[in-house]
């Protein structure tokens, strides 16, 4: 049986899914207009819907990659309504803040004079002392605290493991239920991934969201071990002043360009269409500058998760998204940093461009040379042919990837004419097209090897 991951825009689209859109018709519908990865938040998702979820995905949108988004040391205020006046000393229990489970580390990290920024950034307050369980505050910038309101410390480096008890229960569920990538909240150093990635089974993908200043001064050694970094803009433009989230992007999408990791930008993107059937002209900048700084994918939050049309959001997305890439030629950034690494791809991907390619087809066993061509981020889209179906779901997360699953043969022609058929078959490859053919046979995870031209009858 062939299986077939088609995709008809180059920026990959993920849907968070929530009470408006977990139904088996919702999942298969976003799928059919443009949806690529599913995102679970497991910051509202309980350990034991996870598993149900994840299989959920599978069964409605097969050639989906799941992504599940584990909470980290999310904060949020556990006490009772206070009115906090600008200039005001306040005490607060550290379990008030949400800080209890990660005091320990905390008590290593909590300085005087640090921010302590609640509700979303609204109410600023610094640290005065800290002393047994409390923690006195003087207030900055004024306003009424609510329960459940979020609590951010940017200033505050936490020693020790990101992960909650919770994390660590939903990394099992990822990893027994077969989830193709985990995305990690609130990563401050590469050694937060590798801690994740050494809970989850060989091939699963993990993914660094960076919304913390500290992950940002080290978002190179952060791209250096992460299959793909996130561009978290909700909690990343409270931890930092809003004005410089746009850079912070750029910087983020620049890093991951330059290293070959698959980069996401998030939050907010398309937030007016929680409610309305149109996006703002704001919103449509916003996707149209994400999709210029060269992310892989965009990604929908409670615009596909609560909001009043979660296929509608994904149509006026998939809409921006081509329109916007129509006009985008990227420099191959990934290259000129990595020469070696990635020379043959790179070879390929400018050959394609100098000929006027329609595409090239990768043949590749375990994605790596159809992601370094991702990476060279060459003009046209890019067939993956890989005979392991579960290559095929995460390569849907690489801008300008479809792929199709085809067995390998031990005659390297054999398996460039059967993929070229499945493509073909799928609507993939077109009549008259020409293609750039580029085939890793020599070893794994290895640049490829070889570079074919073909033109399709
Ligand atoms: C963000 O903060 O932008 C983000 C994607 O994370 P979460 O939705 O978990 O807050």
């Amino acid at each position: 049986m062939r299986l077939a991951f088609p995709i008809v825009r180059k920026t990959k689209i993920i849907a968070t899914l929530g009470p408006k859109s977990m139904s088996p018709q919702m999942i298969s519908g976003l799928q059919k207009v443009g949806v690529s990865v599913f995102r679970l938040n497991c910051s509202h998702l309980a350990t034991d819907a996870l598993g149900t979820a994840i299989r959920d995905v599978r069964t409605n949108a097969p050639t989906a990659a799941v992504l599940v988004d584990i909470r980290g040391p999310k904060l949020r205020y556990a006490g009772p309504e206070r009115k906090l006046q600008k200039g005001a000393k306040v005490m607060f229990g550290l379990a008030e803040l949400g800080l209890e489970g990660i005091a320990g580390s905390l008590t290593r990290g909590l300085v005087v004079g640090e921010r302590i920024l609640l509700d979303d950034g609204r109410i600023e307050t610094r640290v005065g002392a800290v002393e047994a369980g409390n923690v006195e505050v003087t207030v900055v910038a004024g306003g009424t605290l609510r329960l459940g309101k979020g609590v951010n410390l940017p200033d505050t480096v936490v020693e020790g493991s990101v992960l909650s008890e919770k994390d660590h229960a939903d990394l099992i569920v990822a990893r027994e239920s077969g989830s193709d990538i985990v995305a990690v909240s609130f990563v401050q150093r590469a050694s937060d991934v590798e801690e994740v990635r050494s809970l989850l089974a060989p091939g699963q993908l993990v993914f660094a969201k960076i919304e913390r200043p500290q992950a940002l001064a080290q978002i190179e050694s952060i791209c250096a071990v992460s299959d793909g970094v996130m561009a978290a803009r909700g909690d990343l433009g409270v931890e930092l002043p809003y004005e410089q989230v746009p850079s912070a992007q750029r910087q983020i999408a620049l890093a991951a360009l330059r290293s070959g990791t698959i980069s996401i930008c998030a939050t907010e993107m398309l937030e007016s269409m929680t409610t309305s059937n149109r996006p703002t002209r704001a919103e449509v900048s916003d996707v149209t500058a994400a999709v210029r700084d060269g992310f892989d994918a965009v990604m929908l939050s409670g615009e596909t998760a609560v909001g009043a049309d979660p296929v509608g959001a994904v149509r006026a997305m998939a809409r921006i998204a081509e329109s916007a890439e129509a006009e985008v030629s990227m420099p191959n950034w990934f290259a000129d940093a990595n020469p070696e690494k990635a020379a043959v791809t790179a070879a390929a991907a400018a050959l394609a461009k100098r000929i006027n390619a329609d595409r090239i087809v990768s043949i590749t066993n375990t994605g790596y040379s159809a992601l370094l061509l991702a990476a060279c981020r060459p003009s046209c889209p890019i067939v993956a042919v890989t005979p392991r179906p579960e290559v095929a779901r995460w390569l849907a997360a690489a801008r300008g990837v479809s792929a199709v699953v085809v067995e390998r043969d031990s005659e390297i022609s054999r398996t460039i004419a059967e993929g070229i058929a499945s493509a073909r078959d799928a609507g993939m490859v077109d009549a008259g097209e020409r293609l750039v053919i580029c085939a890793s046979r020599l070893g794994p995870n290895s640049d490829a090897d070889t570079i074919l031209l073909h033109l399709e009858p």
